[in-house]
C-alpha cells in the first residue's frame, strides 16, 4: 500500500476511539466495494480517501464471517457497500442527499450507527463474483428499497430473503426502509450510554425491521 494511502487510512482510524478492524483481514473472501470510495454514489464523487478499507468493530467482523460462511454453502456471498463511516463523511452525505430523512443527521442523537462501526451495508453476489438481481441499487430512497420486498420478481424475493436470513442468523437486524442496511443486534453495548439512549429513539423511529 502506498505511504500516502496508509497515512490517510491511519488518520481515519485515529479519529475514533472505536476499535476497528479491516473486514478483508478477518475474512479475505468477503467482497468489498465501498461505494463512497468512488463516484458511483448519491454524492457523485469519492467521499473516502483512496485505499480506504472497510472497517468495523471486531464483533461485527466475526458475525460477517458467519454470514459469509452460510451464504457460500448456497453458492452466494456477501459484498460490502459500506462499513465504518466517519462523521465528516456522514455530514457530506447528508448535504448530498439534501437533508433527506433517510440519511442520519450526524449532529442529532448518536448520528449514524455506521459512525460507531456497528452497521454495514451489504448486498448479495454469486460465488463467481457476479451481481444477482436485488430490489434496488444502493442508496435508493424509494418504496422499492423497503426491507420487505413488495415486487413480483421471484428471483429478487429469494435473493433478498437469503441475504436477510444469513444476516439475521449471524446476529444482525435490518432497517424498514433499506434492504441493504444491517446493524448488530446488541449494538447498544458499544455506544456510550447517553449516545445509546438517543440512538434508540432515532432507530425506533426509523423502523427496526424484523423477519
Ligand atoms: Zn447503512
Amino acid at each position: 500500500m502506498p505511504a500516502a494511502v496508509v497515512m490517510a487510512v491511519e488518520s481515519l482510524v485515529a479519529q475514533t476511539a472505536i476499535p476497528l478492524v479491516d473486514i478483508k483481514s478477518v475474512d479475505p473472501t468477503i467482497v468489498i466495494e465501498l461505494r463512497y470510495a468512488g463516484a458511483n454514489n448519491l454524492a457523485g464523487r469519492a467521499l473516502y480517501p483512496p485505499g480506504t478499507p472497510a472497517l468495523v468493530r471486531p464483533e461485527v467482523a466475526s458475525r460477517l464471517v458467519t454470514a459469509q460462511a452460510f451464504l457460500r454453502r448456497y453458492q452466494y456471498q456477501l459484498k460490502i457497500w459500506d462499513a465504518y463511516r466517519p462523521k465528516f463523511v456522514q455530514t457530506q452525505l447528508r448535504q448530498a442527499a439534501h437533508n433527506n430523512d433517510y440519511v442520519a443527521d450526524p449532529r442529532a442523537g448518536a448520528g449514524s450507527l455506521h459512525s460507531w462501526g456497528v452497521a454495514v451495508d451489504a448486498t448479495l453476489i454469486d460465488a463467481w463474483n457476479r451481481p444477482v438481481l436485488m430490489p434496488t441499487d444502493f442508496d435508493n430512497f424509494t418504496p422499492a428499497a423497503m426491507w420487505h420486498y413488495q415486487g413480483a420478481e421471484q428471483a429478487i424475493r429469494s435473493h433478498v430473503h437469503l441475504l436477510q436470513i444469513a444476516m439475521r442468523d449471524a446476529g444482525f437486524y435490518g432497517l424498514r426502509t433499506e434492504w441493504w442496511h444491517f446493524t448488530i443486534a446488541d449494538w447498544q453495548k458499544y455506544l456510550p450510554p447517553e449516545e445509546a439512549k438517543r440512538a434508540v429513539q432515532v432507530f425506533e423511529r426509523a423502523g427496526k425491521a424484523n423477519l
